[in-house]
């Protein structure tokens, strides 16, 4: 165990020796109050202590414009990102005076912000202004990860916490809170375990810094491909009790190593370990809180959905599997459960892997029809239940008799490096222009044009469409956009993201 654990520390990326300006970028959001500055001051001034070269506020054009808005490096733990303080920049977008000038403001911060952490007050409970500022956040920011904090929760005892937690905090949308306290230190672990996975991968995959976009530089032709979908490789099995998890693990892995037994919830312990599939190193995500009443979202329990969301974050692939015996039994392919597991793992942007497994109790002659119902049955629901992402990979297996892992590990690998996917930027316009030259605009008197796509990130692949002219693209336009991304470059079957940009 301490060996991986020591390989895993020498692969991790080293944060300090990072240009200060590639770091990825977190912004502080919150009503006012609930301790965003506070928190800001720990982490920055916390490195001016140790290094203070680093620990300069510097100045960037939007400090002239609001000069509310602070950015420092901070320091937590052995992570180094790039911190806004938002202070003022919510209060005057909540209070309703959204006058241009902030709009603008806020779209160039967002820009380029990739994390926000959403800090609400414990001890006040929620507060109409905290619903504000996530509406807010879900209008201008939809595509920015954000982490809900409970700050000041060192006034608060468990019990307290989880009853926020739980209720009106999970309420806001945002998942699973992190209790903090920017006053104690409480939770900084926490927060840290969290955003660890989110920035490491961040700077794995733009390791030449984002690109310019707002000066048509296109950042991703200097990006080496090969290095990149050669990361290690991430894997969460996930699923019921005595789907086969275990026994499916055991397959992969090709020796005893987990205990396997019919009594649900056999696999408590976590499970970290690496494998090496045709020359790629596969790691296997712990995926213990998946074992227990995965799926339910409030509750006494919810401390293991938290456990279980950590984990999904750190995936790249989710193999989702289900009981092929339990299927042929049923009506419908997947329970309430499972659907909850397959939409989040898409809506985290991972990539998703359907595993039906026990095939082997179907065969044989009385058997057939079953065999065929279940083969068809898991697809078409699979595509019900996310409708957006067609061509979900679906797999059946017997783990039991130790076959599949080759079936298996290939549509892992194939989804992986699919999510790893980066396309230059001149190819992407070419194409683009084909594209939209077949698409039919529902007005063409006023339809906007898109000036320059682009694809800003990969793991999910995420592209970027600078739009101008008196409308925005509308759904039906974006739908369009991916789906002729999907086919044409081979994209089907994982999740990507479009965002759309004003330009002025
Ligand atoms: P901002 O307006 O969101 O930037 O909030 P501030 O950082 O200015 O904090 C508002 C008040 O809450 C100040 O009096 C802080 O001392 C206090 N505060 C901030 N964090 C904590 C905390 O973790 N625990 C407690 N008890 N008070 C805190
Ligand atoms: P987990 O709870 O999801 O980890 O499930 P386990 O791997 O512990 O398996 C639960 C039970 O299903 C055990 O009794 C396994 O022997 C059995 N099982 C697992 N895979 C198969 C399979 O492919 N075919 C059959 N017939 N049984 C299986």
């Amino acid at each position: 165990k301490s060996k991986s654990e020591k390989a895993r520390k020498k692969s991790r990326v080293d944060f300090t020796k990072i240009d200060a300006s590639l770091l990825p970028t977190v912004i502080l959001v919150g009503r006012p109050n609930v301790g965003k500055s506070a928190l800001f001051n720990r982490w920055v001034l916390g490195l001016r202590l140790i290094r203070r070269r680093e620990a300069l506020v510097y100045n960037t054009p939007d400090n002239h414009v609001t000069r509310d808005i602070r950015e420092g490096i901070a320091k937590l733990g052995d992570l180094r990102f790039k911190v806004l303080d938002s202070a003022g920049l919510e209060t005057e977008a909540i209070s309703g005076s959204i006058l241009s000038r902030t709009t603008q403001m806020t779209g160039n911060v967002l820009a380029r912000t990739q994390f926000a952490i959403f800090l609400i007050d414990v001890r006040d409970g929620l507060q109409p202004l905290d619903r504000e500022v996530g509406k807010w956040m879900r209008k201008h920011a939809p595509e920015i990860h954000t982490i809900l904090a409970m700050n000041k929760s060192e006034s608060l005892d468990e019990r307290g916490l989880l009853a926020v937690a739980s209720g009106e905090a999970y309420s806001l949308g945002f998942g699973d809170p992190i209790a903090i306290s920017a006053e104690t230190g409480q939770g900084m672990a926490e927060l840290h375990e969290t955003l660890l996975p989110l920035l490491e991968d961040y700077v794995l995959q733009l390791p030449n810094g984002l690109p310019d976009l707002m000066n048509g530089s296109d950042g991703s032709s200097a990006i080496d491909e090969n290095v990149e979908n050669k990361l290690p490789l991430q894997l969460a099995i996930v699923g019921r009790p005595n789907v086969g998890k275990s026994t499916l693990l055991n397959t992969l892995l090709q020796e005893e190593r987990v205990l396997v037994g019919p009594e649900p919830g056999l696999t408590r312990d976590s499970v970290r370990t690496k494998f090496q599939f045709e020359g790629r190193t596969v790691y296997l995500v712990d995926t213990a809180g998946w074992l227990h009443r995965s799926g339910q979202e409030k509750g006494p329990s919810s401390l293991s959905v938290l456990q279980s969301r950590k984990n999904l974050m750190r995936a790249h692939v989710v193999a989702l599997v289900l009981d092929g015996k339990e299927i042929a039994k049923c009506k419908s392919s997947m329970n309430h459960d499972e659907v909850i597991i397959a939409r989040r793992a898409i809506e985290e942007g991972r990539a998703l892997v359907v595993i039906v497994n026990k095939m082997d109790l179907l065969r044989g002659q009385q058997n057939c029809i079953m065999y065929e119902k279940v083969l068809k049955a898991v697809p078409e629901e699979i595509q019900t239940i996310i409708p957006q992402i067609p061509g979900i990979p679906v797999v059946f297996i017997s783990a039991m008799e130790g076959k599949g892992r080759l079936a298996v590990m290939r549509q892992v690998v194939e989804a992986y490096e699919k999510w790893c996917l980066r396309l230059p930027t001149a190819r992407l316009n070419h194409w683009l222009r084909k594209v939209m030259s077949r698409h039919s605009w529902r007005d063409q008197a006023t339809q906007p044009k898109i000036k320059y796509f682009t694809q800003v990130k990969a793991r999910p692949p995420t592209f970027v469409a600078f739009v101008t002219g008196k409308t925005q693209l509308s759904d039906t336009d974006l739908r369009f956009l991916m789906k002729s991304l999907k086919e044409d470059f081979n994209l089907r079957g994982i999740p990507i993201r479009i965002i759309q940009r004003r330009m002025t």
